[in-house]
C-alpha cells in the first residue's frame, strides 16, 4: 500500500496512542501499578474530575460526528472516483449513523446523566481526614455522593494511601432524591492515631457491550433486544444494523469513507476463499459469549462456583473487549481495512447472519443487466465480499442477487454507489427468487 510521508507520521502516533487510550480506558489500575501508584481503579487518570471513558467516547462520537457533518454537508459520494453526488441512501445512513451515536450513544448515557443530577464530575470530590487517636468511626468533613450498587459511582476508601477494602467498613449515610449520601464511616477494626483517611467515589468504566451478546442472559431488555428487536430487522433489512446503528460499526463506516480510509478499505481488506473461510472464527466468538452468559444463569442458581464465573468474564473482558474488539478491531484499520472485529470478531453479526439465513431474510443486493464487469464493487466492500462474482462473468451480467445466506453483508452500499454504471441495487427478494438466480450463476 502507498503512504504518503503524512500517512506514515500519523502511523507512528496512531499505533502507541491506540494501544494507550485503550489500556487506560480498560484497565487504569494496571498502569497506576506499573507506575508505582497505589491506586487499583485508576482514578489518577481522570480529568477535569471525568473518568477515562468519559472523554474516550467523546473522542469516539466527535471523530464520528465530525466525519458526518463533513459528508451531509458537502454531498459529494465518496464511494465514487467521479464527483457525483451522495445518494439518497447515503444522506439517510450517515444521519442515522450521526443520531445513533451522538444521541443513542453519547447523550443519553454521558450527557443525559449530568442535566439530571446537575453534578459534571464523574469523580466526587476527595475527603481527606486526619485521624488524631484510635478509632472505629471517621466523620466526612463534607458528604460523598455514592452509588450503594457500586457500578456506578463507587465509594472508595483510602488509609494512608492503601485502599481499604469494602468489607473492612460500612457508611452512614442518608438519600436524598434517589442519590446516597456518606456521612462517616464505621470500620470493624480501629485504625490508629495518625492514619490519613481519603474518600471519594467515581464513575467505574463501562466495559460491557451488547454486541457480546451474554447481558441477554440476564437483563430483560437485553434479551428482547437480542432475540426480538435484532432478528426483525435483520429479516427485514438484513445487517443494515452495522452500517446505520452500531456504535463500532458507525466509526468503522465513517473512517472508511475518509481519504486514507477509503484506501484501506480498498487495498487492505482481505478478500478472496481463505479471508472469506476465517470467518468461522466469529462462530467461535459467539460461543464463547453465550457460554458467558450462560454462566450468569448458572452462578445465580450456584450451579458453578463464583470464581469460575468470574474468570469467564475477565476473559470476555480481556479477549473480546480489549484483545480483539478494541486493539485488533482499530489497530488494524490502516493495514486490514476497518472492519476486521465485524467479519471476525462480533457475535452479534455471526447470530445475525445465523438468523439471516434461517429465516430466509429478505435482505439482499441486486446486480441487473448494466454490469460491464468493472469490479469497483468489490473494491469498495468493506466486508472482502466478492460483489462482482455475482454481477457478472467475463464481463457478461449473470444479475444473481446475493443477501444473508453466503456473505456477511452489512447493506453499507458502498459497492452500489461505487457502481459507475448503476449496475447494482438493494430489494427485497423472496427465497425462491433466491434460488432462480443462484441457477442462473451456475449455468452462465
Ligand atoms: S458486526 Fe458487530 S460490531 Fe460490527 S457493526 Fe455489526 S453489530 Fe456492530
Ligand atoms: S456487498 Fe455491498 S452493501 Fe454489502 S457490505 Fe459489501 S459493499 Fe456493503
Amino acid at each position: 500500500m502507498q503512504r504518503s510521508t503524512y500517512e506514515k507520521v500519523f502511523l507512528w502516533f496512531f499505533l502507541p496512542a491506540v494501544v494507550l487510550i485503550y489500556t487506560i480506558k480498560a484497565y487504569p489500575g494496571f498502569l497506576t501499578g506499573l507506575m508505582g501508584i497505589d491506586d487499583p481503579f485508576g482514578t489518577f487518570f481522570f480529568v477535569g474530575g471525568k473518568s477515562p471513558n468519559f472523554w474516550y467516547q467523546t473522542l469516539y462520537t466527535g471523530i464520528i460526528a465530525v466525519i458526518c457533518l463533513n459528508l451531509l454537508l458537502l454531498g459529494r459520494n465518496p464511494y465514487s472516483k467521479k464527483s457525483t453526488p451522495l445518494s439518497k441512501y447515503q444522506k439517510l445512513k450517515f444521519t442515522s449513523i450521526l443520531i445513533a451515536q451522538t444521541v443513542g450513544f453519547y447523550f443519553f448515557p454521558f450527557v443525559m446523566p449530568m442535566l439530571k443530577t446537575g453534578v459534571w464530575q464523574d469523580r466526587a470530590p476527595q475527603v481527606i481526614v486526619q485521624v488524631e487517636e484510635r478509632t472505629s468511626r471517621v466523620d466526612l468533613e463534607k458528604e460523598i455522593n455514592y452509588s450503594p450498587t457500586a457500578e456506578k459511582f463507587k465509594f472508595l476508601l483510602y488509609a494512608d494511601n492503601q485502599l481499604v477494602p469494602e468489607s473492612h467498613y460500612e457508611l452512614e449515610n442518608y438519600r436524598k432524591d434517589g442519590s446516597f449520601f456518606a456521612t462517616a464511616i464505621n470500620l470493624y477494626s480501629p485504625l490508629p492515631a495518625g492514619t490519613e483517611v481519603k474518600a471519594t467515589a467515581f464513575h467505574l468504566a463501562h466495559k460491557m457491550a451488547h454486541v457480546y451478546l451474554s447481558p441477554a442472559f440476564f437483563s430483560n431488555f437485553a434479551f428482547l433486544y437480542m432475540f426480538l428487536i435484532i432478528p426483525l430487522g435483520v429479516w427485514f433489512f438484513g445487517k443494515r444494523y452495522c452500517s446505520w446503528i452500531c456504535a463500532c460499526g458507525n466509526l468503522a463506516e465513517t473512517v472508511g469513507v475518509t481519504p486514507w480510509g477509503n484506501k484501506w478499505v480498498k487495498e487492505g481488506t482481505p478478500r478472496g476463499d481463505a479471508s472469506m473461510k476465517a470467518e468461522w472464527i466469529q462462530m467461535i466468538m459467539l460461543i464463547f459469549s453465550v457460554v458467558v452468559g450462560l454462566s450468569a444463569i448458572l452462578n445465580a442458581y450456584h450451579v458453578i462456583h463464583p470464581a469460575t464465573y468470574d474468570r469467564l468474564w475477565y476473559l470476555q473482558d480481556f479477549l473480546t473487549d480489549f484483545i480483539f474488539g478494541s486493539l485488533i478491531g482499530i489497530l488494524f484499520y490502516p493495514f486490514y481495512g476497518t472492519r476486521m472485529w465485524c467479519r471476525y470478531g462480533c457475535p452479534m453479526a455471526r447470530w445475525m447472519k445465523i438468523f439471516g439465513r434461517w429465516s430466509k431474510s429478505k435482505f439482499a443486493v441486486v446486480p441487473n443487466d448494466n454490469c460491464q464487469g468493472i469490479g469497483a464493487c468489490t473494491q469498495a466492500c468493506p466486508m472482502g465480499i466478492d460483489v462482482a462474482s455475482y454481477a457478472h462473468k467475463e464481463k457478461k451480467p449473470i444479475e444473481t442477487p446475493f443477501g444473508l445466506a453466503g456473505t456477511a453483508c452489512i447493506g453499507c452500499g458502498g459497492c452500489i454507489d461505487s457502481c459507475p454504471v448503476d449496475a447494482l441495487s438493494f430489494q427485497n427478494v423472496t427465497a425462491k427468487e433466491f434460488i432462480i438466480a443462484d441457477a442462473k450463476k451456475v449455468s452462465s
